[in-house]
């Protein structure tokens, strides 16, 4: 336990650094970006850890693992945020625990999660998926529906829209793919000016994320090693 401390403490300070050299590089306010860190196929016992470390944001993408991990943890003061694609009768069960859902990519999912929400006297902060590429099986909204997606959970009553969120497509350089959010969040923004979050940039591409515009990036396997467990 004392070593696993050690490890995650060691890899949080690295993250936070590159957080803070990519701000620098481009001339941004490192505390303009908060580090999520995902935690899937990773124990509860190390998000406790993470959260004495000071860590307020953690990510999971996965419905029951998240669920299990949610009641075990909940006398911490954690902002849990879904960011794993979901089924529509998934999402009320989603709504009773998670503050952000990452991904809402159609209409149909943000009317379910509205349902779910109200039903769970919640409200919850809901960010449209962007797809960066055709079909990389990642989930999102085309472009051209993104617009329709950020509509529909603006006029649902217990959902707030407060941006976008995207995946670095694979085999394409992050930089080039972020660079085609830039146009669509002005797009969001002029219609919906509260809606300033960028969710961006994983362990791999972060900095390149930040360059981007990110304001939430979403860190898994630089703060706690490689995935114990593929599924
Ligand atoms: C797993 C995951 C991450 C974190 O990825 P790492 O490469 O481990 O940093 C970020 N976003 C989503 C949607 C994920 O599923």
């Amino acid at each position: 336990m004392n070593s696993r401390r050690s490890v995650l403490e060691a890899n949080l300070a690295t993250v936070r650094g590159r957080i803070t050299a990519a701000c620098a590089a481009v001339g941004r306010d490192p505390r303009e970006v908060t580090l999520i860190v995902v935690t899937k196929t990773w124990p509860a016992s190390d998000i406790r850890i993470l959260a004495e470390l000071g860590v307020r944001d953690v990510g999971e993408n996965r419905h029951q693992e998240a669920v299990e991990k949610a009641a075990e943890l909940a006398d911490l003061d954690l902002t849990w945020h879904f960011v794993g694609q979901l089924q529509r009768n998934k999402a009320g069960a989603v709504a009773r625990y998670a503050d952000v859902v990452q991904s809402v990519d159609r209409p149909a999912l943000a009317v379910a999660l509205d349902r779910g929400a109200l039903s769970a006297g919640r409200e919850l902060t809901a960010l449209v998926q962007v797809a960066l590429s055709e079909d990389d099986g990642r989930g999102g909204a085309r472009a051209d529906r993104v617009m329709e997606v950020c509509r529909t959970i603006t006029a649902a009553s217990a959902l707030r829209l407060a941006g976008l969120m995207a995946v670095a497509p694979l085999g394409e350089d992050p930089a080039t793919a972020f660079a085609r959010l830039t146009p669509l969040r002005a797009e969001v923004r002029s219609e919906f000016p509260d809606a300033t979050w960028l969710s961006a940039g994983m362990s791999g591409d972060l900095e390149a994320a930040i360059a981007a515009g990110a304001t939430h990036v979403r860190v898994g396997g630089a703060v706690l090693g490689s995935r114990r467990d593929v599924r």
